[in-house]
């Protein structure tokens, strides 16, 4: 009968999970910046926990700077390159070497990572 914690989701909550969510990545991103490797990974897992747990989507700002391949957060200029392609971006992270592409306008160019 208690449906506290797990099914419950108030505005408050979200609202916090969000928050988190974004220091996490301010972490992550910090930890990338003093090659901390690591620990950015283990940021990026927690964000993402957090968000599955609340129900909250990691915003796509954040989302597209994560690998697919390794799970790293990648900053450009550190560990990823980034290429600017007309109608897409694309990014490759240099720890694993996964490229990434995200769609800029309407990409036909991913039938398999759009929605990276
Ligand atoms: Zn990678």
């Amino acid at each position: 009968m208690e449906r506290r914690g797990r099914g419950r989701r108030t505005q408050e909550t979200e609202t916090i999970a969000r928050e988190r969510i974004e220091i996490l990545f301010a972490e992550a991103r910090r930890a990338v910046e003093t090659g901390r490797v690591d620990r950015a990974k283990r940021y990026v897992v927690l964000a993402r926990r957090i968000g599955m747990r609340y129900n909250v989507s990691i915003p796509s700002r954040f989302r597209r700077w994560v690998c697919r391949g390794c799970g790293l957060f990648l900053v450009p200029g550190i560990n990823c390159t980034t290429r600017l392609r007309p109608r897409r971006f694309v990014v490759r992270c240099q720890a694993c070497g996964e490229v990434k592409r995200v769609g800029r306008k309407t990409a036909k160019a991913g039938a398999r990572g759009a929605r990276a």
